[in-house]
């Protein structure tokens, strides 16, 4: 949880960066751009972003093994350490005024010379009959936060990624029976995963298959796949990807690829003169916090020469 600290945010202020999102690459970005002296300011709609919801992380160089909040909350005791400034807020709209942006939530306006967009994505949603009726009464997009209300339950993971893999494997320690439904042939998780939900005996693999409906009498009782099956779970965790959160940029001319994902340079620049973006939003192939902290840290640097070269007094 965050304290703010209002009087350490100056809404006359013309920040040197202001940094959207409360994810890793966000925080990487800030982290930097602090180091080099620079005004920056980092507003985000909610903290941890989407590491912060899983289970466990075992790939972040340097910590063998630590929860998504874990890591998370050691990146604000580094942000804290630097007395980096953060408020919790939604940016709506940036314009261009001058020779600043101009971002507005609903109740405040913010002013900066450069902006680093690390909005990150939403969790993409099925689409099919039941999904939205029975969203938070036996669908869910979050396995860390609300499996543990499936003890002893049967529940099903759509998907085949990583995450999804994850996933199961976290649902697998306290429910009865996890089926994992995907519509490949071969799930794509990381060897070490992909090995551990073959060896996990309450982990069920059903390819070739995608659910079309989600049953229910008050909470979720069955999946209706496209063979006309019909399987008995008691929760859905869907894990079918995400899609960038980028219409803000997008509203003042950022270019996006067919994704939506906007388009960067290696130097985390976008087509607009002092907009930056990086992590998942951005157009990278790979979607990881490390990979997002490094994309985060480019663009802090890139910030850092844009505002350099306005020859704005620090
Ligand atoms: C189940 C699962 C397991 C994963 N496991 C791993 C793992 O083990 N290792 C790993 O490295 N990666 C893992 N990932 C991927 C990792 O979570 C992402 O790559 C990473 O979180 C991307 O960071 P980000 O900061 O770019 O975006 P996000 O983490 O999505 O953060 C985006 C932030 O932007 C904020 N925001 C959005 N819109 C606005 C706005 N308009 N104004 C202000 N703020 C806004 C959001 O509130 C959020 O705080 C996993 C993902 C999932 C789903």
């Amino acid at each position: 949880m965050f304290n703010i600290d209002m009087e350490a945010i100056d809404f006359e202020k013309t920040y040197d960066l202001i940094v959207l999102g409360g994810g890793p690459t966000a925080i990487g970005c800030a982290i930097y751009a602090a180091r080099f002296a620079m005004d920056v300011l980092v507003v985000g709609k909610t903290f941890g972003g989407l590491i912060a919801t899983t289970h466990i992380v075992e790939n972040y160089p340097a910590i063998t093994s630590i929860s998504g909040q874990g890591l998370m909350d050691m990146f604000k005791d580094h942000m804290d350490s630097l007395s980096i400034p953060y408020i919790s807020d939604q940016i709506r709209s940036i314009d261009k005024v001058d020779d600043y942006f101009e971002l507005r939530s609903f109740f405040q306006k913010f002013k900066a010379h450069s902006i680093c967009i690390a909005t990150g994505s939403e969790r993409r949603k099925l689409g099919i009959p039941g999904e939205e009726e029975y969203t938070g009464r036996g669908v869910s997009y979050c396995a860390t936060c609300d499996g543990p209300f499936y003890k002893n339950k049967v529940v099903c993971v759509i998907g085949g990624s990583d995450s999804a893999a994850k996933e199961a494997l976290f649902l697998a320690q306290n429910t009865k029976k996890v089926y994992i439904i995907y519509r490949g042939e071969d799930i794509r998780a990381e060897p070490i995963n992909k090995k551990r939900v073959f060896e996990n005996e309450k982990i069920e693999i059903i390819y070739k298959t995608n659910v079309v409906e989600i049953k229910g009498e008050g909470n979720v009782k069955s999946v209706v796949f496209d063979n006309d099956i019909e399987l008995v779970v008691d929760g859905v965790f869907v894990e079918i990807g995400s899609i960038p959160n980028s219409d803000l940029a997008k509203r003042i001319g950022v270019e996006t690829n067919e994704k939506g994902e906007i388009k960067i340079n290696r130097k985390s620049e976008t087509n607009i003169t002092g907009i930056f973006a990086a992590g998942d939003v951005a157009d990278a192939p790979f979607k990881q916090a490390i990979t997002g902290v490094s994309e985060g840290v480019i663009a802090a640097y890139s910030a850092f020469d844009y505002v350099k070269e306005m020859n704005i007094e620090y």
